[in-house]
Formats: structure tokens, C-alpha cells, sequence
């Protein structure tokens, strides 16, 4: 279909999500006319936490919200790397406005719902259509039909898949694949900062056990909602559902050989505020799609967090797809060179993941934080995609 005239085109976003919503903004952005069809009543602000790499953080300052997460997030100091055991550095990176030297944008740590409620602040009012759980696409010649849970059908020209670990627009395409259970669960949990006591506690430390580690750090500027992850292998995941209520004890037995410190922070988890949660994944191997329906996000790449880079590259698909339109002339050839532009940057990003050794001992991250989706690829010939002020400076 083609791209010369871009409000012509019923664009479906299936999830509004962290790409899901992105895309919905910038998209919007270049004209076109976009529906984003979301199963959930309503936008629930989840509390856990999430890191805001400077990779990502590029494509927040493209949509103009980089102010708005740095006034509820907070930007660590640095990037600590401790042995979980006697505590030892194995590397220390330092950020703050070092970030902002070497990688070009500042790194943030904040609640995964101020991310979501800033994305969403982003889309334009009434793109979103709640309450829509898609059941299945049927082709109808030129026409996609989107059928949903409730009974009702929507139609579009162009579907984009941004619905997740389970996506059903992943299962119309390739059909029904259950993502595999990695082995590995986190216990995930927050609470005041006066439940700490005296303990000084770092902006952000991850503590490398020997198939364990404990990741900490503050949720909000002003650092009073302190947060931590626990992951541990475990054989099996007895249920269909991704969490359940946390059991303190069994925390507290599986890190009793942690530093004094993290068992500290353990044990001051209050009851009901942590949860168990269980880490699933896909191969490596992508399904992007086809010239009418492209999958973004975990819906294609689901990957373990242990690089904390899942929403990062959510939203650098995004700034690439943009790109992507931007320079073709027909969604089939966007969808083909956003699909070769991404592959290996995915790759190399679900490999090290899955490995969990990114920042374990001496690391050169510019790799992963320096790498600018705006502008990346030059070979696949891609338009940069410049921030709002470059663009207003060229106008
Ligand atoms: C423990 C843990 C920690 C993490 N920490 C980080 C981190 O620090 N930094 C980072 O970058 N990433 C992190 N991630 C990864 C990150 O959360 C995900 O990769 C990211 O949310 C993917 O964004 P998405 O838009 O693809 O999917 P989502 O944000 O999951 O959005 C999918 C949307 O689709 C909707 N949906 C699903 N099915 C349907 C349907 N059938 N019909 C309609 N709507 C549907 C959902 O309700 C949801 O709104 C972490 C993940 C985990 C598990």
C-alpha cells in the first residue's frame, strides 16, 4: 500500500503498551490516521520499576517527553556491579552527567507507570479503544479484519503488532506458539525508604550471585520508593498465570547468603508487597511479519530482562520504523528494510541477555546505551529521524 498519502491508510496498533503507544504519537506525528485497540479497561499505573537506558531515553527526547521522566524518575549516580557474596566491585559505571558525555542522553530510573502515563500523554485523545482483547485478523482482500474477545470487528489497511509476550497478532501470523518458561523468576518488590532503617543504600546496584542476583534502586526523584528484583532459577512454573503474591520467607532462604546488605533489604520487604514473577522468552530466531502486518516489541522479541532492555527496544523499533516510512514508498518495502535494519542489533541484544554477563566484570556498554535508533543504519538508507529542536532549527 502506499505511502504518498499518509492519512489515507486505516492504521491498526494492537496493544497501547510501551511501543504500542510510542508509535501511536509518532505516528500520529507524520499524519496518519491510527487506532490503537487495547484489552485493558483502563490505563492501570503499575508500580514496579524500570531502567530508562540513554539508548531509550533517545527516543523519549524525539516524542518530547525526556523532561517529563526526569522530573518523576531519577538519574543514578552510577551503574554499581557488585560481587553478591563479600560485596567486591566488579564494575562501576559511572552516570549522572557522565551519561550525558559518553552516551549522549541521561540514564533514568523510575515506576513503570510514570513511563507508560508519559507515553500515553503523547497520544492523541480517543485513539485508544479500551476493552478490545483481539481474538484474530482475517484477510478480506485489500481490507484486515480485527475480530475481538467482546464480539465486535474493527477493519484496517495495516496491522502492527505491539501486543506483547502473547500476542495474538503473533499467533494470526505464525500460529499458536506458547512463549517457553526460561527457568529463571524475580522477585520483584517496593517499599518506603524509612523501612530501610539506617541503611545507606546505592542509586542503583546490581549484586552478581552465582546464578542469582538482586538488582536495587529508587524509583522517584526524590529517592523515598526504593525497589529491588531478585532473580533465581527454578525448575518449573506451575501456573498459566505470569505472577503470583511473593513468599517472603522463601525469598529470604533462597539470599540468606547474600551480603549483609541485600539480605538487609530483603528482610524489610513488608508482607503483600512483593511478587514472584515468572521470566519467559522466544528463540532468537524473529518473525517480523509480512507487507500488511509487522510485529513489534516482545510481541517479536521477547527476551530475558537482564539487561533491562526490553522496553528500550521496543521504542528503538519504533524510531526505526518511522524511519522506515519516512523513506519508503509502500508499507510492504518500509516493513522489509525496518525488519533487516533491526535483526541483528535484536540478535546481539537477546544473545547477551540470555548469557546474563552485560556489566558482570569490565564492560564497554556504548555498544548497548550509545546506539542511536534516530539515526542508526545509514546503509539501509534511512532518513534521521531528529529531535523535535533539530527539526524546529531545519524548519
Ligand atoms: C522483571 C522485568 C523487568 C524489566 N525491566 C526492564 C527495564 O528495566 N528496562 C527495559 O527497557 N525493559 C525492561 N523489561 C522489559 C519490558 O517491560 C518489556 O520488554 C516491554 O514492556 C515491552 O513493551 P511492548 O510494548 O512490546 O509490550 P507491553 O508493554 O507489554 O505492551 C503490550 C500491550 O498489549 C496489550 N495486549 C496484550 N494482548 C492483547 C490483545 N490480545 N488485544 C489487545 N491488547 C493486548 C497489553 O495489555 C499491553 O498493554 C523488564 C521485563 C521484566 C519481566
Amino acid at each position: 500500500m502506499s505511502l504518498t498519502n499518509n492519512g489515507a491508510a486505516r492504521v491498526a496498533i494492537v496493544g497501547a503498551g510501551i511501543g504500542g503507544s510510542a508509535l501511536a504519537a509518532l505516528m500520529q506525528g507524520l499524519g496518519y490516521t491510527v487506532t490503537v485497540y487495547e484489552q485493558a479497561e483502563r490505563f492501570m499505573r503499575v508500580g514496579a520499576g524500570i531502567h530508562l537506558s540513554p539508548n531509550l531515553m533517545r527516543v523519549m527526547r524525539r516524542l518530547d517527553l525526556h523532561r517529563q521522566v526526569l522530573v518523576s524518575g531519577q538519574e543514578p549516580a552510577g551503574f554499581l556491579n557488585r560481587d553478591a557474596y563479600d560485596g567486591d566491585m566488579l564494575y562501576a559505571l559511572e552516570l549522572g552527567e557522565a551519561a550525558h558525555r559518553q552516551f549522549g542522553a541521561p540514564f533514568v530510573a523510575l515506576r513503570r507507570g510514570d513511563l507508560h502515563a508519559a507515553l500515553m500523554s503523547a497520544v492523541a485523545p480517543n485513539t485508544v479503544q479500551w476493552g478490545k482483547r483481539l481474538a484474530g485478523l482475517d484477510w478480506r482482500g485489500e481490507t484486515i479484519e480485527l475480530s475481538f474477545e467482546d464480539g465486535t470487528r474493527a477493519h484496517a489497511d495495516i496491522v502492527i503488532g505491539a501486543d506483547g509476550l502473547r500476542s495474538r497478532v503473533r499467533s494470526a501470523l505464525c500460529g499458536f506458539e506458547q512463549p517457553t518458561f526460561s527457568g529463571q523468576v524475580a522477585f520483584r518488590g517496593s517499599y518506603q525508604r524509612a523501612l530501610l532503617g539506617g541503611l545507606r543504600v546505592d542509586d542503583l546496584t546490581k549484586w552478581w550471585g552465582d546464578e542469582t542476583f538482586v538488582l536495587s534502586y529508587w524509583l522517584d526523584h526524590a529517592r523515598q520508593d526504593f525497589y529491588f528484583a531478585a532473580m533465581m532459577p527454578q525448575s518449573e512454573w506451575p501456573t498459566e498465570a505470569s505472577s503470583m503474591p511473593g513468599d517472603l520467607d522463601e525469598m529470604r532462604a533462597r539470599f540468606a547468603d547474600f551480603h549483609p546488605d541485600v539480605r538487609h533489604m530483603l528482610a524489610r520487604a513488608p508482607q503483600g508487597s512483593v511478587t514472584k514473577w515468572a521470566l519467559f522468552e522466544r528463540p532468537a530466531r524473529f518473525e517480523f511479519g509480512n507487507s500488511r502486518v509487522l510485529l513489534i516489541g516482545d510481541a517479536c522479541h521477547p527476551m530475558r530482562p537482564f539487561m533491562s532492555q526490553g522496553a528500550a527496544m521496543a521504542l528503538e523499533d519504533v524510531a526505526t520504523l518511522i524511519r522506515a516510512l519516512m523513506g519508503a514508498g509502500d508499507f510492504g518495502s518500509a516493513f522489509a528494510t525496518f525488519a533487516a535494519t533491526r535483526a541483528e542489533r535484536l540478535g546481539e541484544v537477546h544473545r547477551v541477555s540470555s548469557a546474563n554477563t552485560f556489566m558482570r566484570g569490565p564492560t564497554q556498554p556504548e555498544w548497548v546505551f550509545g546506539y542511536d535508533a534516530l539515526t542508526a543504519h545509514p546503509s539501509a538508507r534511512l532518513p534521521a529521524l531528529h529531535t523535535p529542536r533539530a527539526m524546529a532549527m531545519a524548519a
